[in-house]
């Protein structure tokens, strides 16, 4: 552990990988730090994770959707500080494999605050979520239940139905959930077979544009339920599922959705019904948490040779900049090809290295990102000021669905994450109990020490 000048511990990313956030710095300041830190010689791409913006989102939460208790998507961003974070806000969590779940155990995450939501599962997985209390599970199909009465007779079985998903830019009812139509069968199967059926669960897709999908799921929830009762099932949990965002064309969705919802169950599940009512949101929690630092390790600059009147020299209205970055599509990107929620990146350049003006010419611009596939390409026709080798570009609202995806081809290697929080929300939240610190902490007048 490091020590300042007064002989007490430093709170560190060398002692425990966070940094506080004390006297008015910024994620930007962060950042510059960081990028000098490096140096020349270590230009890894990395993002700056800030605990900040998911407390803020959970807030947020709690105003906008009291009766709702969200149970966190792990496969959006399975970070460590994330899962932590969300630990130490008290949100359950959603996991969809025996990976994931052996992950959120991992951080101490007891089992009854994990729901199993993948209707199509390993028969291992089934068997290690047995043998470590992780009871609750969706289905959506007959094998599935018979898979689960086979690997865990006691499991406790959440019905998912398909919904309509057209007003939603990922189509999850397309894979996943049972039909109305084939719901009472189903439900009479699970009798024979003595499984506890306990809910419903439904997705109305991944960036959900319309609230109406979630009124009309929560009203088909409740038929499904009807049907349960009538066959003797307990039924006590509704579950809404994912597809909430706040950023871009998504401001102020959540708040709209949010009176949606509400007024549906007050409809069809009102307060004293004696449901529980949970969600699992994934990108809404952590979309905005996550800023990604890339550098251009490369640079190429391309002339239209179509053009007769060009003459290839700098004032040519036909130079096209080709810049390289060390992430891309493989690596943190990779929601340009798999996420119509979060395809267009903006990124903008970071100020070490130049201070932007209005005045300066704008240069038609590709970004590539590193590998040796054309595939991997971040933005085109994008009019920039000239960049340089060396130079950074950031990305904003990279948390969703960007670390927990990316891969290493071409063995260029993943984004560290380093994480912030100010001292507020340290304090407010005691995340040193969270984070293990090795002692406690205290804030001085110029730095937080442990
Ligand atoms: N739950 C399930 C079963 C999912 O498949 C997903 C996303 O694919 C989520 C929750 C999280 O969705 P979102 O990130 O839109 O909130």
């Amino acid at each position: 552990m490091n020590k300042n000048e007064l002989g007490v511990h430093v709170l560190s990313p060398k002692n425990c990988d966070i940094d506080i956030l004390d006297n008015g710095r910024t994620v930007k300041d962060v950042i510059d730090n960081k990028i000098k830190e490096l140096g020349p010689d270590n230009e890894e791409p990395f993002y700056v994770a800030n605990l900040d913006s998911m407390y803020e989102r959970h807030l947020r939460w709690l105003a906008n959707l009291p009766r709702v208790k969200p149970f966190y998507a792990v496969k959006c961003n399975n970070t460590a500080a994330v899962l932590r974070m969300m630990s130490a806000l008290d949100i359950g969590f959603d996991c969809a494999s025996k990976g994931e779940i052996q992950t959120a155990l991992s951080l101490g995450v007891t089992p009854h605050k994990i729901i199993y939501a993948h209707t199509t599962k390993p028969m291992s997985h089934i068997k290690y979520a047995c043998a470590h209390g992780v009871d609750m599970m969706t289905f959506d199909n007959e094998d599935e239940l018979l898979k689960m009465s086979l690997c865990h007779p006691k499991a406790k079985l959440v019905l998912r139905i398909a919904v309509d998903d057209s007003k939603s830019l990922v189509k999850l009812s397309s894979k996943f959930g049972a039909r109305l139509v084939s719901v009472g069968k189903l439900l009479e199967r699970a009798g024979e077979l003595g499984s506890e059926i306990i809910g419903v669960s439904f997705h109305v897709g991944s960036g959900c544009t319309g609230g109406s999908a979630f009124k009309q799921a929560i009203a088909d929830a409740r038929q499904v339920f009807d049907i349960a009762n009538l066959l003797g099932f307990q039924m006590r949990l509704l579950d809404i599922g994912g597809g909430f965002s706040a950023i871009g064309d998504f401001q102020g969705k959540f708040e709209e959705f949010s009176v949606i919802i509400n007024e549906a169950l007050d409809e069809f599940f009102p307060p004293d019904c004696g449901v529980q009512i949970i969600a699992e949101p994934g990108r809404y929690y952590v979309e905005s948490a996550f800023t990604l630092a890339a550098n251009v390790f490369a640079k190429r600059v391309i002339f239209d040779e179509m053009d007769e009147d060009s003459d290839g020299g700098e004032n040519s209205p036909d130079r096209i900049m080709m810049y390289y970055l060390n992430d891309g599509v493989y690596g943190s990107m990779s929601c340009i090809v798999f996420d119509p929620a979060h395809s267009n990146l903006e990124p903008y350049l970071h100020r070490v290295n130049i201070k932007p003006s209005r005045h300066m010419r704008k240069y038609r611009s590709v970004i590539w990102g590193p590998t040796c596939d054309c595939i991997d390409k971040i933005t085109d026709g994008y009019w920039i000021p000239e960049l340089h080798v060396g130079d950074w570009l950031l990305i904003d609202n990279m948390g969703a669905y960007s670390v927990s995806v990316s891969t290493d081809f071409n063995s260029f290697e993943r984004a560290h994450v380093y994480t912030v929080v100010t001292a507020e929300t340290w304090r407010a939240l005691n995340l040193s109990q969270t984070f293990d610190m090795p002692c406690s902490y205290f804030i001085t007048k110029h730095c937080i020490v442990c």
